[in-house]
């Protein structure tokens, strides 16, 4: 056992696997760089693979059986210690976050990090109040049970990692599952902060573990372990297939949260300030959200006006370093996401698309792009059927709410979308027409804890969020016992 650690943002951070409750270092490494100076180094993490992997749900096996046994009332606790000791390090958490993939630290502060928290709160009084289905049929009764399913591996995405970590480790925790998260070799700093956390909450050893490492390496060895039971992964739709593959071939449940490319419909009664005012929000985490609506769809009518509103909020975004308050424009992840994010705007150009602003890095030190507004030849312009995921939006127009409908349904993916507009009437027949696993009218990212998430196409399969995500992470039983031959 060893316990490397580095010195981050001023913080001790663990840069090796949380194993059975213990930290275990690797052979070899990988830098973690930060994206807001790459020169800078910010840890040399541990690099994982099949040895580490199979230990980590060694351990996660081990550690199952007297914590599925605890109930949903015996682990609650722990989730809810867990819970506070994240809203006692937010500042901490904020800070290596930033640090590490360049998330505005107000924001992480004031809303993503405090989301984590709360994610192990609500799952955990969700476990608790579950409420089985119990009816009388054919002469038996009958009652719905919940059963843990067993070692669970979540593999997260780079952007919101911390987020999106507690997203799928709480219901999956909640449900009785031990776990082993595989966070992105892009930014692996807050997943180790969890796990100290974890540690401190007095989880017990191999109930929560950390393997990191790459994707094709540490993620491939835990996904192809024939002994998980569930797979959960947030990323790109080109591995969601490669995990699928492998979970098709164990026949181990498996929830995929993929990209997006949402439409952002803008109705011709629509308040067209706050229509552009979350336009312009598309631009928030340099466009790195799966969520976001990067598609403006707008009636032909309000074309110009809306334009000039998303071109004045646009300039008024203010590129810098994410730690500063007045920041409000990060840098994107990585220089090979940055030179992606510049490949599709340079093709774009060549395809005779109109580049209307931005199009270019914001100075060429850094990983910086300016924020982008393109209108393209047609349709099926690349850049308008593939994710970019960066500060790139598109702009086009329709004539009624019918073809805003068949243009917001006409891309592969189906995750998110919005609508402005102040007709109800329109929002509901637009809202049930839309092919997207979440619609927003007249806001955006709202999010209730209980309410089903994921996506359709290749935006995602499954859904996860309040008790979607706990029958996800559990066995259902019918349990049925013929009417008049018991008592008591
Ligand atoms: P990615 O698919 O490249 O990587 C995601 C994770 O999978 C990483 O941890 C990576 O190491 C791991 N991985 C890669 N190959 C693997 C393999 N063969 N086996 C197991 N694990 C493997 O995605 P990314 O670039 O990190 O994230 C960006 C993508 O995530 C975008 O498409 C974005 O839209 C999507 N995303 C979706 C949601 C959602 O909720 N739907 C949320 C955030 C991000």
């Amino acid at each position: 056992m060893s316990e490397t650690r580095a010195t981050v943002a001023g913080i001790a951070v663990a840069t090796g696997h949380y194993i059975g409750g213990e930290w275990v270092d690797s052979s070899t490494s990988f830098e973690d760089h930060s994206p807001l100076d790459w020169n800078i180094i910010l840890a040399r993490v541990s690099r994982g693979g099949a040895p580490e992997a199979a230990r980590a749900v060694d351990a996660a096996l081990a550690a199952f059986p007297a914590w599925s046994a605890l109930g949903p009332e015996g682990r609650a606790p722990y989730l809810h210690r867990l819970a506070d000791l994240i809203d006692r390090d937010v500042e901490r958490l904020a800070a290596v976050e930033c640090l590490d993939m360049a998330m505005l630290e107000e924001s992480l502060r004031q809303r993503v990090i405090g989301r984590g928290a709360r994610n192990f709160r609500a799952y955990a009084d969700l476990a608790v109040d579950y409420v089985p289905r119990r009816w009388d049929s054919q002469g038996t009764h009958n009652t719905v049970l919940r059963m843990p399913a067993g070692p669970t591996v979540v593999i997260t995405p780079w952007n919101a990692p911390f987020m999106l970590a507690t997203w799928k480790c709480a219901p999956a925790l909640a449900a009785g599952n031990t776990v082993i998260l595989k966070p992105a070799e892009w930014s692996p700093l807050s997943a180790a902060m969890l796990m100290d956390l974890a540690d401190e909450a007095g989880f017990p050893p191999g109930v929560l573990n950390l393997v990191q490492g790459y994707g094709n390496e540490a993620g491939a060895a835990l996904v192809g372990d024939e002994r998980v039971r569930r797979i959960s992964f947030t990323g790109s739709p080109e591995t969601g297939r490669v995990i699928g593959r492998v979970a098709a071939d164990h026949l181990v449940p498996f929830t995929a949260e993929l990209g997006g490319k949402g439409p952002l419909i803008v109705l011709d009664d629509a308040d067209l300030d706050a229509a552009a005012l979350t336009a312009s929000r598309m631009y928030d985490d340099a466009g790195q959200v799966c969520l976001a609506g990067t598609r403006l769809l707008v009636q032909a009518s309000v074309r110009d006006e809306f334009v000039a509103r998303v071109t004045a909020a646009a300039a008024a975004l203010v590129p810098g370093d994410s730690r500063l308050a007045l920041t409000t424009l990060s840098p994107l992840i990585h220089p090979d996401h940055l030179a992606r994010v510049d490949g599709f705007v340079t093709r774009a150009r060549e395809a005779g698309d109109h580049v209307l602003f931005g199009g270019v890095r914001w100075r060429p030190d850094g990983l910086w792009y300016e924020p982008t507004l393109i209108e393209p030849h047609g349709n099926d312009a690349e850049i308008v059927q593939h994710e970019v995921f960066g500060p790139v939006l598109t702009v086009q127009t329709f004539g009624d709410d019918a073809e805003a409908a068949a243009l917001a349904n006409s891309t592969p993916y189906g995750l998110s979308a919005i609508v402005y507009t102040s007709s109800r009437e329109r929002a509901d027949a637009l809202g049930a027409a839309l092919r997207a696993g979440t619609v927003w009218v007249n806001t955006f990212l709202v999010r209730d804890l209980t309410a089903p998430f994921g996506g359709i196409g290749i935006s995602g399969l499954g859904r996860e969020g309040g008790n979607y995500a706990l029958d996800f992470y559990s066995d259902l039983k019918t349990y049925q016992v013929r009417e008049g031959t018991t008592h008591g």
